[in-house]
């Protein structure tokens, strides 16, 4: 199969990791490089005037020699099994590096969910579902949110799969609302489990001071500044797509939230000074966080970061050539495959709930993400040590070890 440029770029990191893994067999790690199935579905759909229209989607399972595929839906226009391939092996890696027992999956429809009715939406998103059910269940396949997709639409998916089997499974989708199973503590698992890795991180990295630096102040990165802030972090910038404010003293979290809610930006705050996105990306700070959209360091700007360490909140913020400009400067970089997989850690721990029938408290979760978030930062630090390479080179050699072995296991090879 030809590789789209996408899924080609991915497939990059996957070689760069995979010839330090000598004692792996070169025939299985290119059998790992295959995604398992791609699934390639036209969806009609009674839209509001009366006439069918037809969207196209994707599901591709990577790979499931660890468990069932696990790995959200995109709707967006630009969606495309290119960009759903290579979002497959993501998430074939960050559920490895995090240690929950899936494979990885990804899906997507080629849509502009903003041009739909409600029920347009509605229809679209069952329809989905009942094209590719062979293909999912909780033992098999479990989608989830992502770019354009709610816990509403979720609930839609998952009616539609249980009223095709006649039997309810909650556990076939996750990022549920929480009356239909969702697990407490998903809304701000993500920002969660990047603390807790950042604890450990600066801990293991020598780095004392707490000033922190944020790039967007949505669902990742406002929760992030409000437990930074909590746990003791000076946060003294944030932004938005409308800009970034700084405030070297540190910012008001609590009020900056109110203002944000009430203003729809964080620009205007009083007492802080404004800034560029930019400006933000190369402010003298301990740590940052970009938490908002992928390629946003690049070779152009990379030269400039002069915070100690990055924590990747946003998938791919981070270009493979600003990457080695980092890396050759010092600075840490604890990728997003790590830094983010506390959203999938609560996934899966709202798909045990669900199997099991017994629901925890938040508290009960936050330990339980705690635990795990520890245990994949200790894993990685151990993978860094050995074969001394950058925390991101660390995260393929680790996934790629664990899944080529587990494929060896089952007899594959
Ligand atoms: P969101 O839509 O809630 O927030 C995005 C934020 O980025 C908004 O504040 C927006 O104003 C800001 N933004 C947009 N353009 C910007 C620009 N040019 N400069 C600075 N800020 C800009 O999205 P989110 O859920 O917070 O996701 C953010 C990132 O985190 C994405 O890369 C996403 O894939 C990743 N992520 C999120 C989760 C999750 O659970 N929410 C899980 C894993 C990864």
């Amino acid at each position: 199969m030809e590789y789209g440029p996408v899924f080609g770029n991915a497939i990059k990191q996957f070689d760069v990791a995979a010839v330090k893994l000598k004692d792996v067999p070169k025939d299985l790690l290119e059998a790992a490089k295959k995604p398992k199935r791609s699934l390639i579905v036209n969806i009609p759909v009674k839209m509001d005037n009366g006439k069918i229209k037809v969207f196209t989607g994707f599901r591709v399972q990577f790979n499931d020699s660890r468990g069932p595929t696990k790995g959200g839906i995109r709707f967006h226009p630009n969606v495309s099994l290119d960009e759903v391939t290579a979002l497959s092996f993501w998430m074939t890696v960050k559920n490895t590096v995090a240690g929950v027992p899936y494979g990885g999956g990804k899906g997507g429809i080629i849509v502009n969910p903003k041009e739909l009715s409600e029920g347009e939406l509605e229809r679209l998103s069952r329809n989905y579902i009942k094209a590719i059910h062979q293909f999912v269940g909780e033992k098999i396949d479990v989608p989830a949110p992502d770019v354009y997709t709610t816990p509403q639409i979720m609930a839609w998916m998952m009616d539609e799969f249980e009223k095709i089997k006649g039997l309810h499974t909650p556990g076939v989708i996750t990022g549920k609302p929480i009356v239909l199973g969702g697990s407490l503590g998903r809304d701000k698992a993500t920002a969660q489990g990047g603390l807790f890795v950042l604890m450990e991180a600066i801990k293991a990295c020598n780095i004392t001071g707490k000033k922190i630096a944020i790039q967007g102040f949505g669902n990742a990165g406002a929760v992030m500044a409000e437990l930074a802030n909590n746990a003791g972090f000076k946060v003294i910038a944030v932004s938005d797509s409308k800009g970034g404010i700084l405030n070297e003293s540190g910012l008001d979290i609590e009020k900056l939230t109110e203002f944000k809610e009430s203003k729809g930006s964080v620009k205007g705050f009083p007492g802080s000074k404004e800034i560029s996105n930019e400006e933000l990306l190369a402010l003298e700070c301990d740590v940052l966080v970009p938490a908002a959209l992928e390629s946003v360091i690049t070779k152009e700007n990379a030269s400039k970061v002069k915070a100690k360490m990055i924590l990747e909140l946003a998938n791919g913020p981070t270009t493979p050539e600003a990457d080695e400009i980092l890396n050759k400067k010092g600075i840490h970089l604890i990728p997003d495959v790590l830094a983010n997989s506390g959203g999938v850690t609560v996934s899966y721990f709202e798909w045990v709930q669900n199997l099991y029938g017994y629901y925890w408290t938040k508290e009960e979760v936050n330990e339980k993400l705690r635990i795990k978030m520890v245990q994949a930062f200790n894993n990685l630090l151990s993978t860094k040590n050995a074969f001394k390479c950058s925390f991101r080179e660390s995260a393929y050699i680790f996934a790629i070890k664990e899944i080529t072995d587990a494929m060896k296991l089952k007899g594959f090879y």
